[in-house]
């Protein structure tokens, strides 16, 4: 789908790789401007904000923050802010999953689910939705999981929980937000990126494919084109809903 986001400013968590790296692209493509939140991998979203500006003519900034730490969210809305005069589109696609036995896990490891999957998404969409409801426009996309829905995991406990908590934020801040910023969510099933790295071998990834009804895993370019649809002005009349991009997984 050809879009036209010219003049348009927007914020991807966690952009440096995988499903959040293909959101950049195609907001780029579409000429948005782009903000590359990243955690660690400085020189990678710097390279990235580099061949975004070259290739599309595009203002793009790379700015550090574990979207899990509320100084860094603070400063990352006003470094931001103080880049772009308004925002205008947020995809909170930063996340982690640690994939481990029930016994094993631990405290720790449940409260830094929650951290980073849900309050940067919470204080991120609390600051800058008020701005865009203020400025009477904004798109709001978050990544969540088709584990909130209908694929839970005992190994991922803390993490489907967590994405379902996401999907209650993201109606919570639809009906905020409304009429002018729409709030939606994604929830892709299985996604070939470095997440799923050791446990997706080639024989777990063939046989999860016979499940799926489209036989294939997924790519982040198929979760990156419903996000590019939800920013879009032709989903202008989808707000707080969470659709799945997972091939067809019951
Ligand atoms: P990924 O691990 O390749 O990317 C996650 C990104 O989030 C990385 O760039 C990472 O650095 C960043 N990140 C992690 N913690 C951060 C923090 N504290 N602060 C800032 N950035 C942080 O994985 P992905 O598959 O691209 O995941 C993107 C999103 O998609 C996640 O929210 C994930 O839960 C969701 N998702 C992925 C799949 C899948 O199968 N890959 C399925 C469903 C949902």
């Amino acid at each position: 789908m050809e879009m036209n986001l010219k003049g348009l400013n927007a914020l991807v968590t966690g952009a440096s790789r995988g499903i959040g790296r293909q959101i950049a692209i195609q907001l780029a493509r579409s000429g948005a401007n782009v903000i590359v939140n990243y955690n660690k991998s400085k020189k990678i979203a710097e390279q990235l904000c580099f061949d975004l500006q070259q290739k599309y003519n595009i203002k793009a900034l790379a700015i550090q923050a574990d979207i899990g730490n509320k100084n860094d969210v603070d400063r990352l809305v006003s470094t931001a802010c103080s880049n772009f005069n308004k925002i205008d589109i947020l995809v909170n696609n930063a996340g982690i999953c640690c994939d481990m036995e029930l016994c094993d896990r631990t405290v720790g490891c449940f409260e830094k689910t929650f951290q980073t999957n849900l309050f940067g998404v919470y204080q991120l969409t609390k600051i800058l939705g008020a701005k865009m409801k203020e400025n009477q426009f904004g798109k709001i996309v978050n990544v969540s999981s088709n584990n909130s829905i209908n694929g839970f995991y005992p190994t991922t406990i803390d993490y489907d929980a967590s994405k379902s908590a996401l999907n209650s934020l993201t109606k919570n801040f639809a009906i905020e937000l409304a009429p002018y910023v729409n709030v939606n969510a994604v929830a892709p099933g299985w996604i070939d990126t470095d997440m799923n790295k050791d446990v997706l071998t080639p024989d777990v990834a063939e046989l999860e494919a016979k499940r799926i009804l489209k036989n294939r895993i997924g790519t982040p370019e198929d979760v990156a084109n419903l996000v590019l649809f939800l920013i879009s002005k032709e989903s202008d009349y989808i707000t707080g809903q969470i659709i799945a991009v997972d091939g067809g997984m019951f």
